[in-house]
């Protein structure tokens, strides 16, 4: 699955994060029907934001949407959701989540699948290297 272009999108986000000396984290949600419907980065560094992860960023920037487009749709991640970033899911009705690694973060995993969401886990290597160099270069930030 990592030819997906949900997940290809999720990962251009999360180096385009990196790039930018912010948290290499990147999502994109992409309807039932395989259309990107908004992709994004972490932006707590680059914004001085508590807010903004990658999947909220995202679901921002994929605008306001009637509830027909959510339906069915895939969350794409290249870290394992956090308990915000899980809510945000659970409250757009996201079907899936797909995640590009959960070595370094477990989020909330056990309850998206209680809530009746599909997981599935890549265990992607540059995720992980993404994420282990971040933290090894600025350890305060994580
Ligand atoms: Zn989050």
């Amino acid at each position: 699955m990592t030819s997906d272009i949900g997940f290809q999108a999720a990962l251009e986000e999360a180096r385009k994060g990196a790039a930018e000396g912010g948290v290499p984290i990147g999502a994109a949600l992409v309807s039932a029907d395989g259309r990107i419907l908004g992709r994004g980065h972490n932006m707590r560094i680059q914004k001085g934001s508590a807010i903004i992860h990658a999947e909220i960023s995202a679901l921002d920037n994929a605008g306001r949407l009637p509830a027909s487009e959510y339906k069915g749709a895939t969350m794409y991640t290249t870290l394992s959701p956090c308990d915000m970033c899980t809510g945000a899911c659970l409250l757009y009705k996201v079907m899936r989540v797909v995640i590009g690694e959960n070595k370094t973060f477990v989020g909330g995993e056990e309850y998206l699948k209680s809530r009746g969401v599909e997981l599935e886990v890549l265990d992607n290597t540059e995720c992980k290297e993404l994420m282990a160099k971040f933290i090894r270069e600025k350890p305060s930030e994580w």
